[in-house]
């Protein structure tokens, strides 16, 4: 698959391909009930494959709500003109309760000082005071203490200015199947749930599963699933359903900036960790470094695609430039030529998931990374 190139004023880009994205969240809500509402995660720039972009065909392809995790996301989604309920993962702080409320954003809340300042802003400006209750039920992160939880809405409830959009928790442990740590944590958040009803509180839309949760666990469904890593084609557990059928979004692209034929032992990049092992190879320069997300961690042990054909990354990678070898005689590349860090070229591929496998670490943060700097291209 070529990439289409418009006017971009540097020769590497992330290109996103909203028609996978749409198949996935297609793909995830056709494992709900149809009354399950579908909030997708676009927070961290929708893990680096641009929010905006992604919201808008998230929509088309079935977001009911939107998740981020900081008050810019949400307010960057609202000026691009999304009108669907947005929530913040976390509870913002006080200083940020009247752009909360300007926004028309929904704060996780678990502490009464965030609560009744956040009731009072949105009384004051006739705003919904919309919020989710967020409930810690083991991961150890944000959250009221589930035996506390009725007491909490009975110290808030008074408020005019507030209303429980919904109450929801977090699993640590969604993506392992038979999991004792799992089960605990969605009995005490049913529990919690059930209490707060059973004192007559609306606990909203009760919501807990994430991607792993969703596809694993179809009883944490609740009345929405929280779907973020799926919807860009990428694991959330590595006990993935075989009929799961998840693409990728996310390339990365580059074109070749130049190119010389070395001389035998011709250091190349800072420290000369490489030099030129047969003489006339062909050092190529592409413009992409680790300031662009291409992690310096990878130096000398990841691949790029040119034309169908892999080609070692060699010496250093810089912060915004990195090179690449051409050892063998049967191959030759040219300024200008397509390159492919990460996607399908021929009948080549290198995975987000591969990269991530090299880095040590998981697909989420090798996207995220790459959200830092690339110009995104639409396709
Ligand atoms: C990031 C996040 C999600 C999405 O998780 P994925 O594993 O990407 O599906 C859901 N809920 C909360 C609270 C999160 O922080």
């Amino acid at each position: 698959m070529a990439a289409r190139q418009k006017s971009l004023n540097r020769w590497s880009w992330a290109e996103i391909d909203l028609s996978a994205l749409k198949h996935n969240a297609q793909t995830i809500k056709a494992r709900l009930e149809p009354r399950t509402k579908m909030m997708c995660v676009v927070k961290a720039n929708a893990y680096g494959h641009g929010a905006v972009a992604c919201a808008k065909a998230l929509r088309l392809a079935g977001a009911d709500q939107f998740a981020v995790a900081t008050v810019e996301e949400g307010k960057e989604l609202r000026a691009a003109g999304i009108t669907q309920p947005i929530l913040i993962l976390s509870e913002p702080p006080l200083e940020a309760v009247e752009e909360v409320v300007e926004a028309n954003l929904m704060p996780s809340v678990y502490t009464s000082d965030f609560a009744l300042a956040f009731g009072e802003m949105s009384a004051a400006r006739a705003a919904s005071g919309r919020y989710h209750l967020a409930i810690d039920t083991g991961m150890t992160r944000i959250g009221i203490a589930p035996e506390d939880v009725v007491e909490f809405r009975s110290a808030i409830d008074f408020h005019r200015g507030l209303e429980c959009a919904g109450t929801f928790t977090h699993f640590a442990t969604a993506d392992t199947p038979n999991s004792w740590d799992f089960e605990l944590q969605l009995d005490h958040f049913i529990k919690a749930v059930g209490a707060l009803r059973d004192a007559g509180f609306k606990p909203g839309l009760v919501h807990a599963a994430n991607t792993a949760a969703t596809y694993l666990f179809p009883k944490a469904h609740f009345d929405m699933v929280r779907a973020g890593i799926g919807l860009y084609g990428l694991r959330a557990s590595n006990f993935e359903p075989k009929d799961l059928e998840l693409e990728e979004v996310m390339s990365i692209r580059a074109r070749v900036t130049r190119v010389v034929e070395a001389s035998l032992g011709t250091g190349v990049s800072y420290g000369f960790d490489y030099r030129v092992p047969i003489q006339g190879t062909q050092i190529a320069t592409i413009p992409i470094g680790y300031g662009d997300g291409l992690s310096r961690t990878l130096s000398g042990r990841m691949d790029v695609l040119v034309g169908g054909k892999r080609f070692k990354q060699v010496g250093r990678i810089c912060m915004d430039q990195s090179m690449f070898a051409v050892e063998s005689r049967n191959a030759q590349v040219e300024q200008g030529d397509l390159v492919t860090i990460v996607g399908r070229d021929g009948d080549d591929f290198i995975s987000i998931e591969d990269m991530a496998e090299l880095r040590g670490t998981i697909g989420y943060e090798v996207a995220c990374d790459f959200g830092l700097r690339l110009e995104h291209i639409y396709v």
